[in-house]
């Protein structure tokens, strides 16, 4: 009952990467780059282990951004000529490579890291791609001329990877699809369907994580847009309800989601946010035991997994380390009361 886990990114250590930045730049290069990310990814894996998660992953540690990680394996992608665009509808602007031809990948894009981390680790192995809405949302097109085409043609690689990652023994597979929240009426159309496509044939647990993006500036100034209430979920849960996607993570703890929202998920499993990654203040193992009983009204026991908001890639290391620690002490703590 509650086994925590994280959305996925966790923060680079100064020596791999700069750190607190979104798209940060490497430290070193080739043979050495790949130790320190061999070396970045055992770490975070201990780290992981040693707060009191059940469920650990990679910590994005060998990818740039959670986008283009992935995009840098695709053939089509022109990289060397990257272009400034409005992402997320406008809300902020990134330097995104081009699509200019079809699309294919060029070999296995995570094989390294997720064997490493699977030949490292007892505990459940997650692994998180990004979904095909939100790298749609996140390229420049210069080819395929067609949001939809564009994403399904991502999807089929991504569908590539992810049979693979599950045959290197990847216990679940989390596609991140924050332009869920964004374009809603889409989402529950096309993008569910081009995140089944994504997750077509896997025998392992397959989780879509939608949020309100990183505890960045233009985010957290969007959010205030938002009003009172965040009802985007409302549009997207009874399409993913009625989908073949097992397990959803969602923002919960210092959001504006009404919780109620979370019984639109019935029948899958809820990864609950219990840790605010736009915050540097640390959650006591109280609060995190509060925001679990919040949602188990609305969330079987069984089915509830406290997880973070976000990805925590941008957050200072030590503090992202507390917030493990604390995200483990409050699901114990919650087993105790709610057990
Ligand atoms: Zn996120």
């Amino acid at each position: 009952m509650f086994s925590t886990t994280i959305a996925g990114s966790l923060p680079k250590p100064g020596w791999l990467a700069e750190t607190h930045k979104l798209w940060p730049r490497w430290m070193s290069e080739g043979e050495a780059l790949k130790e320190a990310k061999r070396d970045a990814t055992l770490l975070w894996i201990k780290m992981q282990e040693d707060a009191g998660l059940d469920i650990v992953t990679d910590g994005e540690q060998s990818r740039q951004h959670f986008v283009h990680g992935f995009l840098e394996q695709v053939d089509g992608i022109d990289f060397a000529h990257k272009v400034e665009m409005g992402i997320r509808a406008d809300r902020y602007k990134a330097l995104v490579p081009q699509v200019v031809g079809p699309l294919r990948l060029k070999g296995r894009v995570h094989a390294e890291e997720a064997r490493l981390a699977r030949a490292h680790t007892k505990k459940k192995l997650k692994f998180t791609m990004p979904g095909p809405m939100t790298i749609v949302d996140t390229v420049a097109d210069r080819h395929y001329g067609d949001r939809v085409k564009l994403a399904f043609a991502f999807a089929e690689l991504l569908n590539e990877e992810a049979l693979a990652l599950q045959a290197d023994g990847v216990d679940i597979i989390q596609f991140d699809e924050p332009a869920f929240n964004v374009y809603m009426k889409d989402a529950a159309g096309w993008g569910v369907e081009a995140l089944e496509r994504a997750a077509r044939g896997l025998t392992c647990r397959k989780a879509v994580h939608i949020c309100y993006g990183y505890g960045i500036e233009a985010n957290n100034e969007w959010k205030k847009t938002l009003g009172e209430e965040w009802r985007q979920y409302e549009q997207v849960f009874p399409a993913l309800a009625a989908s073949s996607i097992d397990q959803v993570s969602l923002e919960c703890y210092h959001s504006h989601v009404p919780p109620d929202l979370m019984a639109l998920l019935k029948g899958k499993d809820v990864m609950v946010g219990v840790i605010d990654v736009a915050s540097e203040v640390v959650e006591t193992p109280e609060e995190v035991a509060e925001t679990i009983g919040r949602a188990l009204q609305f969330v079987a026991r069984e089915r509830l997994f406290p997880c973070t908001n976000c990805g925590m890639a941008p957050m200072d290391r030590e503090i992202a380390v507390r917030k493990l620690e604390a995200l483990a002490q409050g699901a114990a703590l919650a087993r105790q009361k709610y057990g």
